[in-house]
């Protein structure tokens, strides 16, 4: 039996997320896209969001970019489709807080989000596993300000 370290955990994690993007591609139609970079990694990123209600319906994301980058917005779209506005909210406020270091970060809530911060060591790095999640509270703000149907 092989046992991986908690790290090596990690990657595998990340890699299959970057390997297998889950919800990558356009989504059509969308209430919401941005487009957002990350200049000092060459990052590229697009979000598209739909909403039913105050629910996240539909999200997806497009681009190009580094592992960490494109892991970590497949991830986000995996655990944020179907909430509210306001616990995706949360949820993006508390990962850049677990990144900032500035909290451990909820095992329950965060789930295998923490495996980001598990290979994330560099500030610029963080800058690439932050860009899904910047563009998600971004495009929340700008969704949640919309007309109801
Ligand atoms: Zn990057």
């Amino acid at each position: 039996m092989v046992r991986l370290s908690l790290e090596e955990l990690y990657k595998e994690v990340i890699l299959d997320h970057y390997r297998t993007p889950r919800n990558k591609g356009r989504l059509d139609p969308h209430d919401v896209m941005l487009e957002r970079n990350n200049p000092l990694c060459g990052d590229e990123l697009e979000l598209y969001l739909r909403f039913k209600g105050d629910d996240i319906e539909g999200i997806t994301f497009d681009g190009k970019g580094c592992s960490i980058s494109l892991a970590s917005a497949s991830m986000m779209t995996e655990r944020v489709e179907g909430l509210g506005v306001k616990d995706a909210t949360a949820l993006a406020e508390s990962i850049k807080r677990m990144m900032a270091g500035e909290e451990e970060g909820d095992p329950d809530l965060i789930g295998d989000l923490v495996s980001l911060k598990g290979v994330v060591k560099y500030p610029v790095r963080i800058k690439c596993a932050l860009l899904g999640w910047n563009t998600l509270l971004e495009a929340l703000e700008e969704g949640s300000g919309r007309k109801p149907e």
